[in-house]
């Protein structure tokens, strides 16, 4: 266990340990996860373990999880989605061996024979963003209402109505 953070890690060392890593990281320090996101407050928790595998290949599994706030692209509020990234990596030095790989896990490369911690977190969270972000779906109607409710006090009301008129059969269906 670790709460202070190494900026970049050997995984053949830490995978021959047997060691594991979790803390927290906060949102902000993540730069390319921050552009997708409305808020950078709040942050992400971690779980990383380095272990080596039956092919002696150095393997990363855990989970990232965070609540990210985005842009719903139904009414443009936020949405905060709760995300929770399982981590199933194996450390790989040259592209070629990614084709090696079993298929349940993905190549993470070392530059230097290295891997930099929060840019592994950072990618784990931007894959687990959903394209589309939305209020939760409309399995049922009353769910409509609640995302629809924010897009009257925000919006300009020529947009709202022309929303209303767009949702008006999902409305009265
Ligand atoms: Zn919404």
């Amino acid at each position: 266990m670790s709460s202070r953070l190494p900026d970049f890690v050997d995984p053949w060392r830490l995978a021959n340990l047997g060691k594991q890593l979790s803390g927290a990281v906060g949102l902000g320090e993540l730069s390319r996860l921050a552009e997708a996101l409305v808020s950078v407050e709040g942050e992400s928790l971690f779980t990383l373990e380095f272990y080596r595998d039956e092919k002696k290949r150095a393997r990363i599994k855990g989970n990232v999880e965070a609540e990210l706030v985005l842009e719903c692209q139904r009414c443009l509020e936020p949405v905060t989605l709760p995300v929770d990234a399982e981590v199933n990596l194996a450390v790989i030095e040259v592209a070629a061996e990614a084709e090696l790989l079993p298929d349940e896990c993905d190549p993470v490369m070392v530059e230097e024979g290295r891997i930099q911690l929060l840019d592994l977190i950072e990618d784990e969270l931007l894959l687990a963003i959903p394209q589309v972000p939305m209020h939760p779906q409309a399995h049922a109607r009353w769910r409509w209402r609640r995302c629809l409710p924010m897009v009257t006090s925000k919006m300009c009301s020529r947009k709202v109505r022309q929303m209303r008129l767009t949702l008006l059969p999902f409305w009265l269906g």
